[in-house]
């Protein structure tokens, strides 16, 4: 049984109960850890790599080696917990200097010192000939992973990295620098972004043009930053032996399940079959706002001038209800959820002293996860809840694995087990929209798409569904530009503005930017992935595709999409890619073969709501 002791350790703000959920014990007995070690002191942890350094040249056999394999990983759990409880309490209380301090030691004094460490051990590991003897089965992804990573190191690229990592920093610092003067006051960009959803058109102009031109005030800047990390790349990929930076980012993002080319099918797929959705759906919305074209400030909206949706009042309320939906869709699911709350593994209201965002957090020892929110009442916290529940279904149903490097999934799979739950979820809503018989609190409108009210269940359907369908295009502009740009890389400005403006055509569906071309020329200055993360995007256009799978296969046999699903999840990172996805009931495959019919079945459900 867990207890609820005041959470302490050595090392660390002592005696605090920063964490809501407290010491947690450790799903397993350690074996290799010692049970009284302070996971914040370097000089105590130091000597158990020593310990693995030395004993991997002893491992004989195939079954010593996997003992190996376990302490190490017994090791790497006990440091990613620790790490994780030190953010956790900070950002719980920004306001409390000690947990701020307990947090930057481990960053500061402890994370550089790990690094070299471990990958000293995959050195290693990677170098022992009993490695060929372990079960294939079992080690394949991990065996692959870990050479990977081995083979892709240069010493020359790590200066270069540290430039790079620089440079995203700057982009991060001048995003963030950026304010404008809105009706006299000072206002972040941020916060700026809320006045798109206002009904008063000349006032969302008014907003979004201020927005766009302080931007292009610093296009200049972005494009200086972005020139320099291409550069940087084009280098980084040389130096480890490949043509280009697209090749080599495959490779270091563990892409062994899809390639470039696959991509590209992507981005047909979308233009052919997605597309048309997203015209219907802005046709649809300029009727309704009455507007012979939509500006792109026309695009947040709610072209029914309708006041937020208002799914609860209290943070209990949420939880509570959120615990209905998942009474509703499965009893193993609702009771993770359940046993969630009695250990206090969520922290979910919006109050003072608290960071803003939301995450899903892995309790790597304990193996349980941790659900952080700002919830203020929003429909917007309705789809984060279900969101990071599903993200914490999956690392319960995958804490069985010893090894802790399957107990997490690549990112494609792990938006699957989030997204999912989004539209399963979904299908249960009016637990938070109870008084929607007939429509009672709907208002009819006069136009004729809308002589049907709509409910504020469907109301909130219908957000998160044009949602998805708006996401594609845009996943298919950035990634698609991001592989001219790293097989272009010789290019001048005008070269990649013209790629750019290509894509806006081929994604941008019926939206009128004329007197504004320099603002969409410019655009992707905003998207943070392209400078900070290169390349990692498509995974959330990948992982939708499998969320909408499971979904469709719910419709035709509910019992069966969940019980698929749930066996996946638990598969956690042991199999590759495309066994996942298959596990979960899903192709693996993102053409139009895959994107056609999920179009249409958007559409379908389009319709009905
Ligand atoms: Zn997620």
């Amino acid at each position: 049984m867990v207890s609820f002791e005041i959470f302490w350790a050595p090392g660390y703000a002592c005696g605090m109960n920063l964490l809501p959920f407290g010491r947690l014990p450790a799903y397993k007995p350690r074996n290799f850890v010692p049970q009284n070690i302070d996971l914040g002191d370097w000089s105590q942890i130091a000597p158990l790599f020593d310990q693995l350094e030395t004993r991997a040249a002893g491992c004989k056999t195939a079954a010593e080696l996997e003992r190996w394999l376990l302490d190490w990983s017994e090791l790497t759990a006990a440091l990613d917990e620790e790490s994780s409880r030190r953010y956790i309490a900070m950002t719980c209380h920004t306001d409390n200097p000690d947990a701020e301090k307990a947090y930057l030691h481990f960053v500061e004094n402890v994370e550089p010192q790990l690094k070299p460490r471990q990958f000293a051990l995959e050195n290693i590991y990677v170098a022992l000939p009993q490695r060929r003897e372990l079960p294939q089965q079992r080690f394949q992804v991990f065996d692959r992973d870990v050479k990977n990573h081995v083979e892709l190191f240069r010493p020359e690229n790590v200066p270069l990295e540290t430039e790079e990592t620089r440079l995203s920093q700057q982009y991060q610092k001048l995003t963030g620098s950026l304010t404008v003067r809105f009706h006299g006051e000072e206002k972040t960009l941020v916060q700026m972004s809320r006045y798109l959803e206002e009904p008063d058109r000349p006032l969302r102009q008014e907003a979004w043009e201020l927005v766009a031109k302080r931007r292009l005030q610093e296009a200049e800047k972005f494009d200086d930053i972005f020139d320099r990390q291409i550069k940087l790349r084009q280098q980084i990929a040389r130096n480890a032996g490949f043509e280009n930076y697209r090749d080599y980012a495959f490779r270091k993002l563990g892409r062994f399940d899809y390639t470039p080319q696959d991509c590209a099918e992507f981005h047909d797929a979308v233009e052919k079959e997605v597309m048309p959705v997203v015209r219907e759906l802005q046709a649809r919305r300029r009727a309704q706002l009455k507007l012979e074209k939509l500006r792109p400030w026309d695009l947040a909206v709610d072209p029914l001038n309708r006041p937020p949706l208002k799914p609860f009042a209290q943070v209990d309320e949420m939880v509570s209800r959120t615990q209905k939906i998942f009474d509703r869709l499965d009893g193993e699911l609702a009771s993770g959820f359940q046993q969630m709350q009695q250990l206090r593994l969520l922290d979910l209201d919006n109050r003072k002293a608290k960071a803003p965002g939301g995450y899903q957090q892995t309790l790597a020892e304990a193996r349980v996860p941790f659900i952080f929110m700002n919830a203020v009442g929003l429909q917007r916290d309705v789809e984060t809840i279900l969101h990071e529940s599903g993200h914490a279904f999956h690392a319960l149903a995958a804490r069985e694995d010893d090894l802790h490097a399957y107990r997490g999934a690549p990112i494609e799979f792990c938006e699957v087990a989030s997204m999912s739950m989004e539209l399963l979820g979904n299908e249960f809503i009016e637990e938070f929209y109870p008084t929607d018989k007939a429509g009672a609190r709907c208002r009819a409108t006069p136009d004729a798409q809308q002589r049907v009210p709509t409910s504020d269940a469907n109301r909130a359907r219908r957000v998160h569904l044009e949602g998805v369908v708006g996401v594609f295009p845009w996943i298919g502009t950035v990634d698609a530009f991001q592989h001219w740009i790293y097989t272009h890389p010789n290019h001048t400005h005008p070269e990649r503005t013209a790629a750019w403006v290509e894509l806006m055509e081929r994604f941008g569906g019926d939206v009128d930017w004329s007197g504004h071309e320099a603002a969409r020329a410019n655009l992707w200055h905003r998207q943070l992935h392209v400078f900070v993360v290169p390349f990692y995007y498509i995974e959330y256009g990948i992982a939708q595709l499998g969320a909408l799978q499971v979904w469709s296969n719910s419709k035709r046999d509910k019992a069966k999409a969940l019980g698929d699903y749930k066996r996946a999840l638990a598969l956690g990172g042991s199999r590759p890619l495309a066994e996942l996805f298959q596990a979960a009931g899903c192709q693996f495959e993102f053409s139009a073969k895959t994107i056609q019919p999920i179009a249409k079945m958007l559409r379908e459900e389009l319709e009905k709501l």
